[in-house]
């Protein structure tokens, strides 16, 4: 969800709204109680290309099944 910054005219502090986008022109009250609140240019992160689609990671199918390649089993032990 969208995070929106006011600020408040009244005590010009300022403060942070969750809300959907749907809401972001909706006044927002100060957590102080005023609503003499503007709406701050914010730059919003949502993360606009941070959706990479990563291959999940290839099980080694060709990995060796039972014994084999051992020092002792390969024959180079005697
Ligand atoms: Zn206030």
């Amino acid at each position: 969800m969208p995070r929106y910054e006011f600020r408040c005219r009244t005590c010009a502090s300022t403060f942070e709204v969750d809300r959907p986008m749907s809401a972001a022109s909706d006044p927002a009250d100060c957590p102080s109680g005023h609503d003499d609140t503007v709406k701050l240019l914010t730059t919003v992160g949502l993360g606009g290309r941070a959706r990479t689609a990563t291959p999940p990671a290839v099980a080694p199918s060709m990995a060796p099944a039972g014994g084999g390649g051992g020092c002792c089993g390969g024959g180079c032990c005697g």
